[in-house]
């Protein structure tokens, strides 16, 4: 069952079974962020879809090679071949060197990716340090016909591609119609076809960013870094690309021709795709101004938000929801994920203080027995049915249920017995802290202060102090946590 996993594959739009084409070495390449502003949630939010895949494919034994990438330089406003490049336009803006611009907001990226709790890629390469391969692949594609050159820039040939391939594999664009919506080329445009784009662009007197080439000063396209340099650390055709849907087309479909054109090899096996966090139903975008920063929900400081949210808090809303899925962004959500996030770490909290012991009386129960059986493999089924996270969380609080049940010894261990209460104690922690990337956000050594209040709380009452044991209560529901009074044990858990 483990090695069971299924996956949405955007290329053949059909599920199916995950078969790396040389297990058990997975090569992931995942189109990062573009450096030019800060990254938004929406953003995130496919970056952390895909660090769940990641985690998952771990767990599963898989030795992966992720790659993600550092957009820093080439993407042109509008996704298109005209207007500015997005870095250099923000460097001029600021008066500063396109590169402060890629470190300030490279290190806020990897930043909120760490707040986050999101794993390091294996490696993490940026357009400006691959220019001499990517003009290696524009001279390759000129020498076998698929690119032609005008006045210093060099396009690819859509229609001549076309011919022999298959141009709209993967968005399902028919080429014809592309063709004739594109009719009108601009006075001043040189490609043969509006469809046409561009592998390397002349550099304008007053574009910054700019190398030699054999066509002279110029800046390679966005499309052609992704070929680059998912090629170039995982080979001519890989196992996984992935990235926000928005880049299916033109930004994959065109990644698609360029391999295909160059190689004659698919570059990935599977290509997987994130639907968008949506705001009242709308593309959290920058453009839009509709988009909320990591750092202004992490504070609260919006005038949209209600209160601040955690990380945490934030990564369990994004889990909450399958990543082929929009996802809506509202207080009410975002305040749901809260409670729920308190109560899987609960869960963690209580598994913690479990400890199996043996019982005489008891006999073990079957019917428990199977049930909790079947929550665990429940787990490992959501997940294996394209990493769908949504419904393991909720396995995973059905499983809490009966975490629950030992704790206030409505179930006894004995039921159990020790090998079931083993596996669900290890499935639980499993899926939560190493597969959804869930952790506990108080610094230990505030968990251990908390501790020795819970002492001191245990002692007054014991001495009867009801001043102290009322005080200390009303200060740890001042700081949202709750004292459990229970007959067998005195402990604190998050309140929910
Ligand atoms: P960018 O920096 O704009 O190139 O975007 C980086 C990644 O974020 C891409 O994979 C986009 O598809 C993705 N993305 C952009 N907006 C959203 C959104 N609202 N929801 C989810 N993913 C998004
Ligand atoms: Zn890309």
């Amino acid at each position: 069952m483990l090695k069971d996993l299924r996956v949405y594959n955007t290329l053949t739009k059909q599920k199916e079974l995950f078969e790396p084409i040389n297990p058990p070495y997975v090569g992931m390449y995942v189109c990062g962020p573009t450096v030019y502003n800060d990254v938004h949630i929406g953003n995130m939010r496919t970056f952390l879809s895909f660090d769940v895949i990641y985690r998952y494919l771990l767990f599963l034994d898989y030795k992966v090679r992720f790659v993600r990438n550092i957009t820093d330089v080439g993407h042109l406003e509008r996704d298109a071949d005209d207007g500015e490049d997005k870095i250099a336009k923000k460097a001029k803006l600021e008066n500063l060197e396109p590169m402060e611009i890629v470190q300030r907001y490279t290190l806020g990226f990897r930043e909120v990716a760490d707040q986050l709790n999101m794993l390091s890629p294996n490696i993490e390469p940026c357009a400006t340090g691959h220019i001499v391969e990517q003009i290696n692949l524009t001279a390759k594609l000129l020498e076998k016909g698929l690119a032609y050159e005008v006045n210093g820039s060099v396009y690819f040939d859509v229609s001549k591609y076309n011919e022999d391939h298959n141009y709209g594999v993967l968005s399902g664009r028919i080429i014809e119609d592309l063709i004739a919506g594109n009719r009108d080329l601009d006075a001043q445009d040189e490609k043969r076809n509006k469809i046409d784009f561009a592998l390397w662009k002349k550099a304008t007197p007053s574009h910054i960013m700019r190398w030699d080439s054999p066509w002279g000063k110029g800046f390679p396209g966005w499309h052609l870094e992704c070929t680059v340099m998912s090629t170039k650390y995982l080979g001519n055709s890989f196992d996984i690309h992935g990235g926000g849907m928005d880049l299916k087309f033109p930004h994959h479909e065109c990644e698609i021709a360029q391999s295909v054109g160059a190689t004659g090899q698919q570059p990935a096996k599977y290509w997987m795709h994130t639907n968008m966090l949506t705001v009242n139903g709308q593309k959290m975008s920058k453009s839009l101004g509709n988009s909320f920063l990591p750092a202004q929900l992490f504070t609260g400081d919006h005038p949209l938000l209600e209160e601040a949210y955690s990380p945490m808090t934030v990564r369990f809303f994004i889990l909450q929801s399958h990543y082929s899925s929009t996802l809506d962004f509202s207080n009410e959500a975002l305040k749901a994920a809260k409670k729920g996030y308190k109560k899987l770490i609960n869960g963690l909290k209580v598994l913690r203080s479990l400890d199996y012991c043996e019982e005489p009386e008891t006999v073990p129960n079957k019917k428990v027995i199977d049930q909790v059986n079947q929550l665990c493999d429940n787990c490992y089924r959501a997940m294996n049915d394209d990493f769908n996270t949504a419904l393991t969380i909720g396995h995973l609080f059905n499983l809490l249920k009966k975490i629950n049940s030992l704790h206030t010894q409505n179930l006894k261990y004995a039921e159990l017995g020790e090998e079931v209460f083993d596996r669900m104690k290890r499935t639980y922690r499993t899926f939560v802290v190493d597969v959804l990337g869930l952790k506990e956000e108080q610094p230990d050594v505030l968990m251990g202060l908390t501790q020795s209040l819970i002492d001191i709380y245990k002692e007054a009452k014991r001495n009867k102090e009801f001043d102290t044991v009322d005080k200390i209560r009303a200060d740890f529901k001042s700081q949202g946590l709750i004292i459990k009074d229970m007959k067998n044990d005195i402990s604190w858990a998050y309140e929910e």
